[in-house]
């Protein structure tokens, strides 16, 4: 079977042996494509996976082999996420599902960006969906992504009346401001891309241009009571974004952070406790998260469509590139 993987600080296309299911539980999909992510990226970019290392976890799959309670069959078509919660110890008892031993461990083997991947029956059964009709395949390989913006929405813990701000319209951005939207919420936009500001739009998302801290300040006031926004999403991994949140916040107000940035600046002391702001981060989605992702993709309440740029898994190189250089919004690597 053919994969992708990090050889020489490039994602070079190999053969391995093929795998099958043996005598464990579990299945064997044939991926159909496989969503490229901002943490893929990161883990390329900075060095953090070693080589011989498959990513990709965002993927679309058939089931080919199968021995599972799970209901599933060979011959579905499904979506699935990658880690796991174990509901059990402290981390989970407290909430932190994302920082639990378990989650951390569990994975799809060998990676997404691999022609077949083994899913155990721990996968089938709590983070695996059968594809919505209506749904293209690449569209649907948004549920991972969108899970992650669904557990940030719902940490934030705002009401449905909130005011809020997403920094950074790329894809996760809109993911992001979509999902606000959903859950009733006044969504304000803002980038330094012109045409990530016109994509925002066209969605329906009140977006501006923040390269400007002071027009951003007062935008923002002018449309929020003169008060600033409840809280700030931080999608935007550019350390210069930190700045239009502490600009825009609202006293008292939260900012959520969703993106490591290069210089890993932060937010004062004195900012966080003159103004009691309340800063917390979010990282990766539990299964009740991606079961509420789904929900939103089928039934249109985020929008997808035309977010993907397709490449073969031969191009895989050239959709890493195109995201490092912001040529695209999303890659999608179909087998
Ligand atoms: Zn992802
Ligand atoms: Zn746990």
């Amino acid at each position: 079977m053919r994969v992708a993987e990090i050889s020489d600080n490039k994602i070079v296309v190999k053969e391995r042996e093929q795998i099958t299911l043996e005598e464990k539980t579990g299945a064997i999909v044939k991926v159909i494509g496989c969503g490229l992510c901002g943490s893929d990226i990161v883990k390329f970019r900075e060095h953090i996976s070693n080589d011989g290392t498959v990513l990709g976890h965002e993927i679309v799959a058939e089931i080919v082999e199968i021995n599972s309670n799970s209901g599933f069959k060979v011959g579905d078509t499904i979506v699935a996420s990658h880690h796991i919660p174990c509901f059990r110890c402290a981390y989970c008892k407290g909430k932190s599902y994302s920082m639990c031993e378990h989650f951390k461990e569990t994975n799809i083997v060998p990676g997404g960006f691999s022609e077949y991947v083994y899913l155990s029956e721990e996968h089938l059964l709590n983070v695996t969906h059968l594809k919505p009709k209506n749904l293209s395949n690449e569209e649907v390989s948004f549920y991972e992504p969108l899970g992650c913006c669904v557990r940030a929405v719902k940490r934030a813990e705002l009401s449905p009346l909130s005011n809020v701000l997403v920094v950074g319209l790329g894809t996760i951005g809109l993911l992001m401001a979509q999902t606000l939207r959903a859950f009733g919420m006044t969504v304000h936009g803002c980038d330094i891309m012109p045409d990530r500001i016109h994509k925002a739009q066209s969605l329906g998302i009140n977006a501006f241009n923040s390269s400007d801290l002071e027009f951003a300040h007062k935008h923002i006031y002018a449309h929020t009571n003169n008060i600033g926004v409840d809280c700030v999403f931080m999608t935007s991994g550019a350390d210069a974004a930190i700045s239009v949140a502490l600009e825009t916040v609202r006293l008292g107000g939260k900012i959520l952070v969703f993106s490591s940035t290069p210089k890993n600046l932060g937010y004062t002391n004195n900012d966080i406790y003159y103004k009691e702001l309340t800063v917390l981060g979010s990282y990766s989605p539990r299964p009740q998260d991606l079961e509420t992702s789904l929900q939103l993709l089928t039934n249109g309440e985020v929008n997808v469509k035309n977010l993907s740029t397709v490449y073969p898994l031969e191009k895989i190189q050239e959709a890493f590139n195109d995201t490092i250089s912001n040529k695209i919004m999303k890659a999608y690597i179909k087998m």
